[in-house]
């Protein structure tokens, strides 16, 4: 995983399209552009992923025990049918497990990343 900064204040609070080339902004200084110029933080990228895999896997942890409630709540809106074959219903399950530990990693990394959180902290030393 890449951590991303803005090109011209440094800031990691962007904002970065998933796209290759894809839009980006950055909440502090309000630059526009595309993903491509944004700097890349690169000397601790590896700490940085590991950390980011160890987060992964404890997300997906604690998600796992969820899972017979997730398959409810997928049955229940028509996503998934109780009366698939037994193995193509674990098939989808963890094809949806992986889906949502990602997801929930992204939201991570997008508020770890945010200008609000930013402002917490700032608050939160000020106070
Ligand atoms: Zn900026």
């Amino acid at each position: 995983m890449n951590i991303y900064a803005c090109p011209k204040c440094g800031s990691p609070a962007v904002n970065v399209s998933q796209l290759d080339k894809g839009p980006a902004d950055c909440e502090v200084c309000k630059w526009k552009g595309t993903s491509d110029q944004l700097l890349i933080q690169k000397g601790e990228d590896e700490q940085v992923k590991k950390q980011m895999d160890a987060l992964f896997i404890d997300i997906a942890k604690w998600l796992k025990p969820q899972y017979p409630e997730m398959m409810k709540i997928l049955t229940r809106h028509g996503v998934i049918d109780p009366n698939w074959e037994q193995k193509h219903l674990i098939h989808a399950v963890t094809l949806f497990g992986k889906a949502i530990t990602k997801g929930v990693l992204e939201g991570i990394t997008s508020v770890m990343r945010s200008k609000e959180l930013t402002e917490v902290v700032r608050y939160k030393n000020v106070s």
